[in-house]
């Protein structure tokens, strides 16, 4: 099997239990010379960013999320019903909306939503201890200190806790920082979406930098997606 192929694929969306998926074009000519990506990977990244559930309109990434949160609660079912049961349990800090799952997040009884430019991930202001888990979903290329950012995630986590998120990573080549000409995804030239990390196959170092112990990768569909968690020590 050539790498252009999809090692795994999604069979059922694990917000919604929806089997039906269509996929939209999302990088465009100019973003893929830039981050000079091959043929097999402009289609993986596309797959990443444009692949819907065409009940519940999440993308692929938002779907990998979701099945990452069921796969450390141990839950079965879907991430719609899996949230009724965690409810009272889990304080949850969400930074930037995390596509279709800020719906579900809101059901939980302590659901904190950051958002940039109030609240950057680098300087959180929130108490030491605070949360179960904080999640977030492709910031992390977007931001000048990344490994500071996760230092500040894992100081706001309770002993315990998790950190869960995406972030675009080229398989094939190590993380590079941005230099020289500018790079945007979402919309070219808007400041907010500049990217200053393009990561590859090193990512899961940063959260060692960070102070976590224990990384996990979690895939729903290969190579198109993967969800990185990072466990902060119990003690
Ligand atoms: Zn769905």
């Amino acid at each position: 099997m050539s790498k252009v192929d999809t090692a795994i694929a999604i069979k059922t969306c694990p917000c919604c239990a929806g089997i039906n998926f269509e996929q939209q074009k999302i990088i465009w000519d100019e973003l893929a010379a830039e981050w000079d990506l091959s043929k097999s990977e402009r289609k993986y990244i596309d797959r990443q960013q444009g692949l819907q559930c065409t009940n519940c309109r999440a993308n692929l990434r938002s779907m990998c999320l979701a099945a990452a949160i069921i796969n450390i609660y141990n839950f079965k079912g879907t991430l719609q019903n899996s949230v009724k049961k965690m409810k009272r349990k889990l304080s949850v800090l969400e930074i930037n909306e995390a596509g279709t799952l800020s719906e579900y997040f809101a059901n939980f009884n302590r659901h904190t939503l950051a958002k940039y430019p109030d609240v950057k991930i680098e300087n959180l202001p929130y108490m030491d201890n605070e949360f179960n888990l904080v999640i977030h979903s492709d910031t992390l290329e977007h931001v000048k200190d990344p490994i500071k950012g996760l230092k500040e995630v894992h100081r706001v986590l309770k002993p315990g806790g998790f950190t869960l998120y995406t972030i675009p990573i080229i398989l094939d080549r190590l993380s590079k920082r941005r230099v020289g000409k500018k790079s945007y995804h979402g919309s070219p030239g808007n400041d907010e979406y500049q990217v200053i990390t393009e990561y590859g196959a090193d990512m899961w170092t940063q959260l060692m930098d960070a102070g976590f112990n224990e990384c996990r990768l979690i895939t729903i569909d290969y190579p198109a997606s993967i969800a990185i968690i990072g466990c902060k020590p119990k003690q």
